[in-house]
């Protein structure tokens, strides 16, 4: 039996603190279930594809807060422009780059999260550990791109080993806050999903992003 949108929210509203943001993973999803989520009180969703999230920001309520959490490439850049909230996927050099060339353009600025290879995986984006320093320089020389925080998924596995890695997060989180860098503040910290979130507001997260909790499995055809 399968719970409907609206009770899978509440049910999470109900587990979670009021500090930690839901973010609805809304990816492959259609209009109507994203509207119950909605009308359920929910305006934070996330998408992982470009042109997805431009269709759902056309045709969904203006208010919605769009958060791209999928690895950009970098000639897609142009269909998200202004419309996103937040990006939680800042993974490399070229696409801050380009992010700020075209941001600059717009005369707009963008808040992003730098996506880190906690688990240093070979299959995944995102900035290995020993190079953040690097990376962070980089944002530096930017003017709007503006960081708020690191991102993670991490490797999957049991319950002590995602806590490693959460603990890993928090405590970069942690060190990183206690520098003052150009354009960079650290107050999101951007972890935990459908699976481990519970874990993850332990160790510290303060953003979630559940897809298959709040929606129900996806179906990729
Ligand atoms: C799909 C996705 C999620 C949500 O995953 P669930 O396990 O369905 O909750 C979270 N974060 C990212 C980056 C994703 O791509």
């Amino acid at each position: 039996m399968s719970l409907s949108v609206i009770d899978n929210v509440k049910k999470i509203r109900k587990e979670i603190p009021e500090t930690v943001s839901l973010i609805c993973v809304s990816k492959t999803k259609p209009n109507e279930l994203i509207m119950e989520a909605y009308e359920a009180g929910e305006r934070e969703f996330g998408e992982n594809k470009a042109q997805d999230l431009r269709d759902k920001y056309e045709e969904l309520p203006k208010d919605i807060k769009w958060h791209f959490i999928g690895h950009l490439q970098r000639n897609k850049i142009k269909y998200i422009v202004g419309k996103i909230h937040l990006l939680h996927s800042l993974d490399g050099v070229k696409l801050l780059q380009e992010l700020e060339k075209r941001y600059e353009k717009e005369g707009l600025e963008l808040n992003a999260l730098i996506q880190i290879n906690v688990g240093e995986e070979e299959s995944k984006t995102g900035i290995h550990k020993n190079e953040v320093n690097d990376f962070i320089q980089e944002v530096e020389k930017c003017s709007h791109i503006k960081v708020k925080g690191i991102m993670a998924i991490i490797p999957k596995g049991d319950e002590e080993q995602c806590r490693n890695y959460f603990r890993e997060m928090k405590e970069m989180f942690d060190d990183l806050k206690k520098v003052n860098y150009k354009n960079i503040s650290m107050e999101i910290l951007s972890m935990g999903m459908s699976g481990d979130y519970k874990i993850a507001i332990e160790e510290g997260s303060n953003m979630i992003r559940v897809g298959t909790g709040v929606f129900g499995n996806r179906e990729y055809k």
